[in-house]
């Protein structure tokens, strides 16, 4: 059991390079699961007892078990989390030429921990906009092999790496993707029509745009002595979706279940599709018209807001708070913060408390150290914008921010259990 979720998400991590993807990989299950699509645009009749998901921008989706339970009575289970992971991400115009290389500029997306993007063998993906006969359209791509690297500078020649060392994003991130011969010009756009032409059989009259970040292309994998942990990229946040995912497919029962994966988090959720947008509210405005009787619907449900946390380190143990120092395989952990930075309070930690110990599920607790500041995500943002209530928990993992991520290899069990439990729980608080 454990070994086949934990294949699942190494597949699901492979095939989600991007939120696009990460959409694209949630969506795909939902319909072979039966889930229907449901377009914005268009009206839509909601029937007890369907399951139907949404997605805004390609990036963000929201699924719901529309449950036989009357919605007054028994309120929503909402599940959270996020699509996005800080990343590398092309600038529109991205061609350079130095010292006969092809190399391309790069914004970096979100809190993204950059020393370990030296080294690693670089692919591209994510969203291309296109013209063809006529119309415009988008298309998702994936390079899927090798194609950039950004090498080291040998210390050799910088003496002091290893005593610390200011990366300058601008000039030392951009990716090596080619040595061009001679002045050759080099053209991104025409890279990308070949590649929709190879990924899909579409031949565009013009690349027009395109929304594109480099990933790391080795594979998540189980590691260590034991197999005590999942070494990748993007666990945070695609471990939760992933859970969150495959909880929501194996409910059963009456009670009504969300599924809320919104893009956006690492920069703050402030978009059309973040979770400081309006999307899950207009999408609850859908499924409960009247005002009055959502506010008492909302009022009735509970959202487990699901991010990674932060799991104590051998070798930086005095970064935690000597009693909140959550361990790997240990369970989720409630996350906790008294200036709201988590949305948390005792009775929807009480609430998470008493479903972990029903369900055999080890849980821990986080707060962060009084004198380092403390981090944030959807929890805090979805309470605020809802007022829904709100607990936010996560399992821990080292390394969150870097290009290849380590969680415990049994966290990912515990939090589906628990996860699970709760789509099913017919009580709240
Ligand atoms: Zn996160």
């Amino acid at each position: 059991m454990h070994e086949n979720i934990q294949q699942g998400l190494i597949d699901f991590l492979q095939a989600s390079p991007t939120p696009f993807h990460a959409t694209q990989s949630i969506a795909l299950q939902l319909e072979a699961a039966g889930y229907r699509r449901l377009d914005e645009r268009d009206a839509w009749h909601l029937e007890p007892g369907g399951r139907y998901y949404v997605t805004r921008n390609q990036s963000s989706i929201i699924a719901f078990r529309y449950g036989k339970r009357p919605l007054l009575e028994g309120g929503l289970r909402l599940v959270g989390a996020h699509t996005d992971s800080p990343c590398l991400r092309v600038k529109p115009q991205p061609e350079l030429r130095r010292q006969g290389f092809l190399q391309l500029g790069v914004e970096v997306y979100g809190g993204a921990l950059l020393a370990p993007w030296f080294d690693r063998d670089l692919s591209l993906a994510g969203r291309v906009t296109f013209r063809r006969a006529g119309r415009v359209e988008s298309a998702l791509i994936d390079f899927r092999a090798p194609i950039a690297c950004i090498p080291n500078l040998a210390i050799h020649l910088n003496r002091e790496a290893n005593q610390g060392w200011a990366i300058n994003p601008q000039n030392e991130l951009p990716p090596i993707l080619a040595q061009l011969p001679g002045e050759e010009a080099a053209d991104f756009r025409a890279l990308l029509a070949e590649q929709l032409s190879n990924e899909h059989g579409l031949v565009a009259d013009a690349v027009l745009d395109f929304e594109l970040s480099f990933y790391d292309t080795q594979r998540a994998a189980v590691i260590g002595l034991n197999g005590d942990f999942i070494a990748g990229a993007r666990l945070d946040n695609l471990l939760s979706c992933y859970a969150g995912l495959r909880a929501l497919l194996a409910a059963e029962g009456d009670e009504s279940c969300v599924l809320v994966c919104t893009d956006h988090e690492e920069i703050g959720s402030c978009s059309a599709c973040g979770a400081d947008g309006p999307f899950l509210e207009q999408v609850l405005q859908r499924l409960v018209p009247d005002e009055e009787q959502r506010t008492r619907v909302i009022q009735r449900s509970l959202l487990v807001s699901a991010d990674n946390a932060h799991g104590v380190h051998p070798n930086y143990a005095d970064r935690h708070d000597g009693n909140h120092g959550p361990k790997l395989n240990a369970g989720p952990v409630i996350k906790v913060n008294s200036n709201q930075r988590y949305a948390t309070n005792s009775e929807t930690a009480g609430f998470f408390r008493q479903l972990c110990l029903e369900n055999e599920v080890p849980v821990q607790s986080f707060v962060v150290r009084s004198d380092l500041g403390c981090g944030s995500t959807i929890g805090p943002i979805t309470a605020s914008r809802l007022g829904v209530p709100t607990i936010d928990i996560g399992v821990p993992t080292f390394a969150m921010h870097s290009i290849r991520e380590l969680a415990g290899s049994q966290d990912l069990a515990h939090l589906l259990k628990v996860l699970s439990a709760f789509y099913a729980s017919p009580e709240l608080i």
